[in-house]
């Protein structure tokens, strides 16, 4: 027949969509990329780790972003009540990048996607995947934006869809996550940030002072903004109700000046600041799959599990999937034979799983009282800080390696 026919399809061209495709592209594999929308576009997700360097400098996208003039990022700070705690991502255990960068995903997405480009990539912008057939080869039905239907025959299919979650809605992947169903709140700000204590090169990550299940982000920007949003249980910001449709009292940024104000240190710090845009609202955004890959297609980045914004971890842990699927699937099209379950799902999971271990004990506040510990030893904050800038997959590490464990025995000595 007619249908063109291609080695890789990959739907999606943000981070996780746009590094495999370099990396396939690099072994001089057939790859095109079906992205719905038109770059730039608005995405979440705006404080890197330095981890994700490593990855974009395997796609041979180091130079570029490092000359894009995003916000030089060195660390995380965090706040509670009168406790402030910063970890400077160059004083780590595992070696490798110490710094990255705060990036306003319209810009960086196309700048990824524009490099991918260069190298040689077919990304198709308006392109919307809309159904998969896998009884043989597996064949993708896109709409373009003209309403126009086309037919794709891959041998294989990534998905990097993120919050899209093509795959998983399409062959009935989903599966809830183990996690409450969390929401955010969040918007652009001219800061006008006058303390002169203010870190620009550190994401701050502030608890609310009265219920330390809520906590904000506040993400300077390398122009006088910054990305500023709140993180809880709908019923616990105030103005939003619990269920499906998601009833708002009130506009999105009053939810959010309300929250703000709540928490002392950035209602000060932010005193001056404007909204920029209407605030957004993520709504139940923690999700999860029954399984990450077969022989045919493979869930990359968001469109896998996606457990919780409060470490930043989500771009490092979608381009470590691109990294780790590209390498699959270069030796399954060279014709040697691979088991997806245990060279790609298992390995990523690794990492995923010491992202979790230390979600679950910020939400049930463990490691919060570990973070806030007022005289921590250095060679732990060293292995701690390895994790927050996304080296979560190095066995060398105890707090990875022995994550529950190593953590448990951290909180008993804050606590005793
Ligand atoms: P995306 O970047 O979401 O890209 C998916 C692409 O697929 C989109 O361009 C979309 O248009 C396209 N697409 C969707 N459907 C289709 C279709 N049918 N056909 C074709 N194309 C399609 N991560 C961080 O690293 N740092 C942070 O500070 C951070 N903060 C966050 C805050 C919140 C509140 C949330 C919810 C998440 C945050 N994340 C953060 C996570 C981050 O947003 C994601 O992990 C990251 O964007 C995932 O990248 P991706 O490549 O998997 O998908």
């Amino acid at each position: 027949d007619a249908c063109e026919s291609i080695d890789v399809a990959i739907i999606g061209a943000g981070p996780s969509g746009s590094i495999a495709a370099s990396l396939l592209q690099a072994q001089g594999k057939k790859v095109v990329v079906l992205e719905k929308q038109y770059f730039p576009r608005f995405s979440i997700g705006e404080s890197l780790l330095p981890c994700c360097m490593t990855v974009i400098e395997e796609a041979n996208m180091l130079e570029a972003v490092n000359q894009a003039g995003f916000q030089f990022k060195n660390g995380a700070a965090f706040k509670y009540q009168d406790s402030y705690t910063s970890f400077d991502f160059t004083d780590k255990f595992t070696a490798g990048p110490g710094t990255t960068f705060q990036v306003e995903r319209a810009q960086f997405d196309k700048l990824l996607a524009d490099e991918a480009v260069k190298q040689g990539v077919d990304i198709r912008y308006g392109h919307s995947v809309e159904s998969i057939d896998l009884a043989a080869e597996p064949m993708l039905n896109i709409i373009d934006d003209k309403g126009g239907s086309q037919s794709l025959k891959a041998k294989f299919v990534l998905d990097a869809s993120g919050f899209g979650r093509v795959l998983p809605r399409l062959l009935d992947l989903e599966k809830p996550s183990s996690l409450p169903t969390r929401s955010a709140v969040f918007n652009h700000v001219r800061d006008n940030i006058s303390d002169p204590n203010f870190d620009r090169n550190k994401i701050l990550i502030s608890v609310h002072p009265d219920n330390q299940d809520i906590w904000y982000w506040l993400i300077p920007f390398s122009d006088g903004r910054c990305s500023v949003g709140v993180v809880g249980e709908p019923h616990q910001l105030e103005g939003l109700h619990d269920g499906v449709d998601c009833d708002i009292d009130g506009d999105l940024n009053s939810i959010l000046k309300t929250m703000l104000n709540q928490e002392p240190g950035l209602k000060k710090l932010l005193a001056n600041a404007e909204l920029i845009n209407e605030s957004g609202l993520l709504k139940g955004y923690s999700a999860n799959v029954t399984t990450l890959a077969t022989d045919k297609f493979a869930l990359l980045g968001n469109a896998g599990e996606f457990l919780d914004p409060v470490f930043s971890s989500g771009v490092t842990i979608a381009m470590q999937s691109a990294s780790m699927a590209a390498k699959t699937l270069i030796k399954q099209l060279d014709g040697e034979s691979v088991d997806w379950q245990q060279d790609y799902a298992a390995p990523l999971m690794r990492g995923v799983d010491t992202f979790r271990t230390y979600v679950e004990a910020w939400y049930d506040c463990r490691f919060q009282d570990a973070i806030f510990f007022k005289d921590p030893d250095p060679k732990i904050k060293q292995m701690i800080c390895s994790i927050l800038a996304g080296y979560a997959w190095d066995e060398k590490n105890p707090f990875v390696s022995e994550s529950k464990r190593r953590l448990n025995m951290v909180v008993e000595l804050c606590r005793s």
